[in-house]
């Protein structure tokens, strides 16, 4: 798996990369993760990559011609204009990432983690000229409610998502099954469960629904604090219950929305 990020901060990326599973990704060849200055695809002297907002108003907005001039070179082949498209090749997403984009969900770093290629395009400012959403990424995407100053937080956050999702990134490949919105989460849907609405298709009508359970390790009795007792009996059909009462419990709480 490829990703390609395009920033006008392609430091940014440095710490991040540097440790635990991404680092080890990185060390085995499972992902190639590379940081492209915007400012690289500018052709003037003063490497202008943004300007005044049409119709004006505060800040100022990342011009086309770079984003799109950087993303054809990674490509290698130029995505056409209004006349003549090329349409992208199914094995590599452009991704736009935009407070106003589409939610960024564990299904969407599932069906990412199937890609082959992923070019990351990092706004800043008021944001991307709209032509880069309209016509060059293959998807905008957001990854909450909330507005940052930059996308290179938010492309960091998808690199992570989707790289411990591939084949051999975690020690031990049950564990992104075994964990909030995981295969293994699932609950019986009753009449009155649904998904939330969502930009991804329903992989089934009653996955994918239930948060992780609460993991408890050593001392068993901390400041007077105790595991539940289920959890020390080593009876496995009894914990598996427990586990999926504390999961629903807990979703309930602090996920309604899940539940319907
Ligand atoms: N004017 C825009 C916000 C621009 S913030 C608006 O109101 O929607 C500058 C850049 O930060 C954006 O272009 C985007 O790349 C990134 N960004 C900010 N919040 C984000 C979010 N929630 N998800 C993804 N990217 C975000």
């Amino acid at each position: 798996m490829r990703f390609d990020l395009i920033t006008i901060f392609p430091e940014f990326f440095t710490g991040p990369l540097e440790h635990g599973i991404l680092r080890r990704a990185r060390e085995a060849g499972l992902v190639e993760v590379r940081a492209q200055d915007l400012r690289e695809f500018t052709k003037d002297r003063h490497r202008t990559v943004d300007d005044r907002p049409f119709g004006g108003g505060a800040g100022m907005v990342l011009k086309p011609e770079p984003l799109f001039e950087a993303v054809e070179t990674l490509l290698g082949h130029s995505v056409g204009d209004a006349a003549r498209k090329t349409p992208p090749d199914a094995n590599t997403a452009i991704v736009l990432m935009s407070a106003a984009g589409k939610l960024f969900r564990q299904e969407t770093a599932r069906r990412y983690s199937q890609l082959q290629r992923i070019i990351l395009v990092c706004g800043r400012y008021e944001g991307v000229d709209e032509r880069v959403a309209e016509h060059l990424a293959t998807e905008e995407i957001s990854i909450g409610d909330f507005v940052l100053s930059g996308g290179e937080l938010p492309a960091m956050l998808v690199i992570d998502a989707v790289t411990r999702l591939l084949p051999g990134a975690l020690g031990n490949e049950a564990s992104s099954q075994d964990e909030s919105f995981g295969g293994a989460s699932e609950v019986e849907a009753p009449p009155t469960l649904q998904l939330p609405s969502s930009t991804e298709p329903p992989p089934s009508s009653k996955s994918h629904v239930l948060l992780d359970y609460p993991h408890y390790t050593r001392p068993a009795d901390f400041r007077g604090w105790k595991v539940p007792e289920v959890l020390i009996g080593g009876n496995h059909a009894e914990v598996a219950k427990w586990r999926r009462a504390a999961a629903l419990e807990k979703t309930h709480r602090n996920r309604p929305d899940l539940l319907g």
